[in-house]
């Protein structure tokens, strides 16, 4: 039986060939500064949640701050991050790094600050693989913390304020309350989105969280996407994405390199 992961859903739809690119035939692909920088804010508040199962107590913020440079670190120490794309294009490992780190630290002590003291958890970084009746496929998630009043937070990090249909449009929701119920066996209340936003340009730094209840209608509709994806996938069927769609770019594709249909 075919297993996803529940983001291999936004990948396929966003461009089924880079999927094909890297689920199927395996190329590496590589992060950007975006990536690194999310990857170390989440590092720092899976530090601070991790030890708060058993404290009970938020963790001193030096320690958050060191957990999100140590990912830094290790991305670029790793060449996990592709430097020769903007705005790191140019830098030497040494100021890309420093470059990353500058924000992230920023937005590291935020969420320490203004969103994690009112996470209570009881599960950091879980990982769910469920099989769901009538559905020819398993679908896996990771959830970033399971919190002891039955709700589900994920940590978001963007470059713009994430409101309104965002936030109904989103997969995490559906698929993590069916996720929770089947790990746990309890009701879900509620998914919680911590959102830590750096903005474009004049990287203005702010928290802010969004709860949401996802609806019946939602989950049928993130189901009936998780099918079509399958069928494609059964038919080898895997689409570039459309030329001047955002995701087309050497910026937000991690498979522009290898990808045979830009020019
Ligand atoms: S460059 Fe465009 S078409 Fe090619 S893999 Fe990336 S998103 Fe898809």
């Amino acid at each position: 039986m075919n297993e996803y992961h529940q983001s291999a859903l936004s990948s396929f739809e966003y461009c089924a060939y880079a999927y094909h690119l890297e689920r199927i035939e395996g190329k590496r692909s590589l992060g950007s500064f975006a990536t690194c920088r999310g990857t170390a804010v989440h590092a720092g508040r899976e530090h601070n949640l991790s030890q708060k199962i058993e404290s009970g107590v938020d963790c001193q913020v030096d320690e958050v701050l060191d957990a999100t440079r140590d990912s830094v670190n290790s991305d670029i120490g790793k060449d996990r991050i592709d430097l020769a794309v903007e705005p790191l294009d140019g830098m030497s490992k040494r100021d890309a790094a420093g470059k990353i780190i500058d924000t992230a630290v920023k937005l590291a002590e935020l969420d320490h600050e203004q969103l994690q003291p009112t996470v209570r958890p009881v599960g950091v970084e879980v990982p769910i693989v469920i099989e769901i009746p009538g559905y020819p496929f398993r679908v896996g998630m990771r959830l970033d913390s399971i919190n002891a009043d039955n709700t589900v937070s994920d940590l978001k990090h963007s470059c713009q304020r994430r409101d309104g249909l965002w936030l109904t449009d989103q997969y995490q929701p559906p698929l993590y309350a069916l996720g929770f119920s089947a790990h746990t066996g309890r009701p879900f209340k509620q998914f919680v989105y911590d959102f830590v936003i750096c903005t474009r340009g004049a990287n203005r730094l702010y928290a802010y969280r969004r709860e949401i209840m996802p609806t019946r209608q939602q989950t049928l509709a993130m189901l009936n996407r998780f099918s079509a994806m399958h069928e494609s996938i059964l038919k080898g069927c895997f689409p570039p994405s459309h030329k001047a769609a955002w995701k087309c770019s050497p910026v937000y594709c991690s498979q522009y390199r290898n990808c045979k249909y830009v020019f």
